[in-house]
């Protein structure tokens, strides 16, 4: 499975190495975003933003900004999918859900592993929002990729509507999770709005 990850990440690198760098492409992702994701793809895997660090710790606290039907469909947001996605299926440090934030990409954007679904892929949402919670709850165990070397419980709820836009046609979609991969939507959800699981 990690060897298919590896390849997966190498052969989507070939294809977007040529769609770098786009200017005045209309998109609302600032110079410095830009520079940040779109930086040297033969290095597909981004730094982690951790607590360990004050300055990471203020951008990962941040509220994230919305993306544009402009932003989903640019060259840039292509790229910085893609090494989201190497970054989360790091071999060396594996995760089943990442959010832009995490990356140093203050961005509402989350890839949740989709354990609910056969194969059990991993999925982009723009603008991922929880629009309902259910009153049940249940503890499970969590770590976090940006809080290293810890793990904790934490009381979530056992199922979710999630409201986020299409990656094609930026349509407004809801979708009822429940189980693990709801948990998993929580905890990303949560750091578009600078909440760590730490905090519960
Ligand atoms: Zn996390």
């Amino acid at each position: 499975m990690k060897l298919s990850k590896i390849i997966i990440c190498v052969g989507a690198a070939i294809a977007s190495a040529s769609t770098l760098f786009s200017c005045g492409d209309g998109t609302t992702f600032t110079k410095a975003e830009k520079e940040l994701i779109g930086k040297d793809t033969s290095a597909a895997i981004m730094p982690l933003y951790t607590t360990d660090s004050p300055s990471e710790t203020e951008l990962l606290r941040k509220v994230a900004a919305p993306l544009t039907a402009k932003d989903i469909t640019s060259d840039i947001y292509k790229v910085l999918r893609h090494r989201m996605l190497c970054t989360v299926n790091d071999p060396e440090n594996p995760g089943v859900g990442i959010a832009a934030p995490q990356v140093g990409i203050s961005r509402q954007l989350v890839a949740v592993q989709r354990f609910d679904k056969e194969g059990e892929p991993f999925e982009f949402y723009p603008n991922a929002v929880i629009t309902s919670y259910s009153p049940e709850k249940k503890y499970g165990w969590e770590g976090c990729l940006s809080v290293p070397g810890q793990r904790d419980t934490v009381l979530r709820s056992t199922s979710i509507e999630i409201s986020y836009n299409d990656e094609l046609t930026f349509e407004l979609r809801t979708e009822r999770v429940s189980g693990y991969t709801a948990v998993i939507f929580q905890h990303e959800t949560d750091h578009l709005k600078g909440v760590l699981y730490i905090d519960y």
